[in-house]
């Protein structure tokens, strides 16, 4: 049974096969890095693993894009690819920066597809017009924004440093819509706060803040302790306690059971960089903790819009092979 609407279903839908994100770095920085907002950065956030560290290795997109394009043909047979600006804050800077980025992709061999990393307080009306322009100039199937929202919850926001609300993000979101660019909310599970940890109510009521917008994915977080962050130095004085993998295991199977079932699952786990994880240590294995994942939700049949529009079962659009209208 599928219980999720994930996002290998979507593809194979929208696209009649595999579309494979080839992640690029396109030389951007963060407001929240340097200076704009703050030096700091959001409390989680490990500067070494936001970016790919292509741009310092000297190569251009396109040099990037025949990298990894290379071996996804290789070993996936993909013919098909998503340029996803991943690094950093992509729609940061001037305008006439982002153009120029966008312009490099032009060309570049099956592209279908462009996805944008970058927080909700990058963006203006220029920009999100830019955007919807390029996906007419490109020929593009798909624009999407991928925005961090990580809580509905502006006391938390403001805990961690993230230097934007959750309002901006909701309008974010409404203008990208207008403009006919997908969006997808990133969220993380067991952020800290004044006094202690988000729990799974927070949880629920961020999934519910997103269901009330017109956003087309999520991405599942769990937070994780990284190496050289502030949230690092909570944990060290003994502030801040990682979430177990059980904790995780039930807010995220409620939380799902709360998402819209037409909300695209992208991700449902988070996936630590090489060398930075101290803690937990079960979120060091990706793929054995995406297993895990899938298992509780099988083991407390739970799928995603249970108690929110899918009461009687996961909907039919849920299968890859499904081949009526998309939601
Ligand atoms: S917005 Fe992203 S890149 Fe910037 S500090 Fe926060 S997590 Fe790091």
């Amino acid at each position: 049974m599928y219980r999720t609407y994930a996002l290998s279903a979507h593809t194979r839908q929208r696209h009649g096969g595999r579309v494979q994100k080839i992640p690029l770095d396109a030389g951007f920085s963060c407001p929240n890095r340097d200076g704009t907002l703050s030096t700091q950065g959001c409390i989680f956030c490990n500067p070494a693993g936001s970016g790919s560290g292509m741009v310092q290795r000297g190569l251009t997109i396109p040099e990037q894009w025949d990298f990894w394009r290379d071996i996804h043909s290789r070993h996936h047979h993909s013919e098909l690819f998503t340029a996803y600006l991943q690094s950093y804050s992509n729609t940061h800077g001037p305008i006439d920066r982002l153009a120029r980025v966008l312009e490099r992709l032009r060309g570049l061999p099956g592209l279908a597809a462009v996805s944008i990393g970058t927080r909700p307080d990058c963006l203006d009306r220029d920009k999100l017009d830019l955007l919807a322009a390029q996906r007419e100039a490109l020929g593009l199937a798909e624009v999407s924004l991928e925005m961090g929202l990580q809580s509905a919850n502006d006391d938390t926001l403001a805990f961690i440093n993230r230097g934007h609300d959750a309002r901006t993000f909701a309008d974010a979101a409404r203008q990208a819509h207008d403009r006919g660019i997908s969006v997808v909310a990133h969220v993380i599970a067991g952020l800290p706060t004044r006094d202690g940890r988000e729990n799974g109510d927070d949880l629920i009521a961020t999934v519910k803040f997103i269901n009330g917008l017109p956003v087309n994915g999520i991405k599942f977080h769990n937070l994780y302790v990284a190496r050289g962050t502030p949230l690092a130095r909570l944990h060290d004085q003994g502030r801040y306690a990682p979430l177990t993998l059980d904790d995780y295991l039930h807010q995220l199977g409620d939380a799902l059971m709360h998402l819209s079932p037409k909300t695209v699952v992208h991700r449902l786990n988070g996936n630590p960089a090489e060398g930075e994880l101290v803690a937990p240590g079960w979120a060091g294995n990706m793929r054995a903790l995406h297993n895990t994942v899938r298992a509780h939700l099988e083991a407390r049949d739970i799928w995603q819009g249970k108690l929110n529009g899918a009461e009687a079962g996961p909907p039919a659009w849920f299968s890859p092979e499904y081949k009526g209208e998309l939601p």
